[in-house]
């Protein structure tokens, strides 16, 4: 069935929402290629554009799977998906990391971006990558001598009570003690 070009769509496609890509494919009249909503292809003019809820339906009227989102063949699956996000907060927890940031990195919506990393890997992205950096704490933590605002500052918590609060809160210690007790061991 072909659809109609509504406001919701034309967001989705060109923000490149991968939450809508089991919803509708579009097609782009220029072109004669037809995508997912989410691919990251240069977004099109509305007026070529047209919508189709099948891929069959799309090469039916002529239409080729782009190249580049595969429309045709398996959805990206959930698992590769987070899989991509973990590897993007491994390299960048030092910095400045916001939900809305990753889920722009990853080209989903920051809900369909928390709700699936959950179901996944049984925590939301914000607590992995506190995870993440709590766990780097502890190794500069042992095997540095970096002052804690310097470790808070290294593993992307600039703010050293907010980080002291978290470290007690997920390793039942302040990270002065749990230096204490792991240094000399
Ligand atoms: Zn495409």
């Amino acid at each position: 069935m072909e659809l109609c070009v509504t406001e919701e769509r034309w967001q989705a496609i060109i923000t490149n929402d991968a939450s809508y890509d089991d919803q509708f494919f579009y097609a782009v009249k220029t072109t004669k290629i037809f995508c997912r909503p989410s691919c990251k292809s240069k977004p099109p003019k509305w007026d070529n554009v047209r919508i189709f809820q099948q891929a069959n339906e799309a090469i039916r009227e002529g239409f080729r799977p782009c190249k580049r989102c595969k429309p045709t063949g398996q959805r990206l699956p959930d698992r590769e998906w987070v899989a991509q996000i973990t590897d993007y907060i491994d390299a960048h927890y030092s910095e400045k990391l916001t939900l809305a940031h990753l889920a722009d990195m990853c080209h989903g919506s920051p809900y369909h971006l928390q709700r699936t990393f959950k179901r996944i890997k049984d925590m939301t992205p914000v607590e992995y990558m506190q995870q993440k950096r709590i766990n780097k704490a502890k190794q500069l933590l042992v095997h540095s001598g970096k002052t804690i605002a310097a470790i808070s500052a290294e593993v992307g918590m600039p703010n050293t009570p907010y980080f002291i609060t978290l470290f007690k809160k997920t390793t039942g210690t302040t990270p002065s003690e749990y230096r204490q007790l792991h240094k000399h061991q």
